[in-house]
């Protein structure tokens, strides 16, 4: 369903992304795993097509990314690492913005996304609370109700525990898998061990390069996989 074919980013003379193909199957969640400047964001933002690559090609049920970025837009639900929250509106005012810029004009289908998202994130105690009284659990919940507004089947999730505290990271984990039960997720980490929680599949990237594509199931000695990212956890 979503492919990258030999996909390359340059900045100036700087190769972030270096020639990575993977493909991505339909109700597949998948972790792209890597350190600190590894390249994570970048074929992210491609995948959700905001950058275009120097070369390759990312495809979604077949189609260019770049060429028919508006129809496939409709079909991704992207949380960034940094999302633009608005910290005065309350969660329910955020959303509703948020599906007027998703072009869900009618008022009546608007409120119908935002209650359904809101009921998904498990967001509806804190409905009329500013977002800039919230947790950063609660924000990050916030910024996946807002992936979720156009009910995409393709679910771009960068560094979703990110800053998180256990107990966040928990009811996140829990909420990408209940998520995962309808909608193919791509989310990226530096954490193995999130891979292994939340996962189907582990896409390791080292310096732009993809070095390891393995279902989780089949990854015989995981140790391996701690000394190859030099994760502590
Ligand atoms: P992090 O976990 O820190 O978010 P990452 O794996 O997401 O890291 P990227 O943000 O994709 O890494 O960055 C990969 C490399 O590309 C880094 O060296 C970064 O400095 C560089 N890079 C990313 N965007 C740009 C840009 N717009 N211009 C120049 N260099 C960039």
């Amino acid at each position: 369903m979503l492919e990258c074919q030999s996909v390359t980013r340059r900045f100036a003379s700087f190769t972030a992304v270096d020639s990575v193909s993977f493909r991505v199957e339909p109700g597949e969640i998948v972790g792209l795993l890597g350190h600190n400047g590894a390249g994570k964001t970048t074929i992210m933002r491609m995948i959700t097509g905001a950058l275009e690559p120097s070369s390759g090609q990312v495809t979604l049920d077949g189609l260019d990314m770049q060429r028919h970025s508006l129809e496939l837009h409709a079909r991704i639900g992207y949380l960034p690492e940094q999302l633009p929250l608005y910290p005065e509106m309350t969660i329910v005012e955020y959303l509703d913005y948020c599906a007027g810029l998703r072009g869900i004009d009618n008022r009546r289908e608007r409120k119908e996304a935002v209650q359904r998202v809101v009921y998904d994130t498990q967001l509806e105690d804190k409905l009329t609370s500013p977002i800039q009284t919230l947790s950063r659990g609660y924000k990050q919940r916030v910024g996946v109700a807002q992936a979720l507004l156009n009910n995409p089947k393709l679910l771009v999730l960068d560094e979703p525990t990110n800053g998180l505290d256990p107990e966040q990271t928990r009811h996140m984990r829990d909420l990408i898998r209940r998520l995962g039960q309808s909608a193919t997720v791509i989310l990226s980490t530096h954490i193995m061990q999130e891979v292994n929680a939340v996962c189907d599949r582990v896409l390791m990237l080292q310096q732009g390069r993809l070095t390891l594509d393995e279902p989780i199931a089949e990854l015989a000695d995981r140790a391996v996989l701690h000394v190859q990212c030099g994760d502590p956890k």
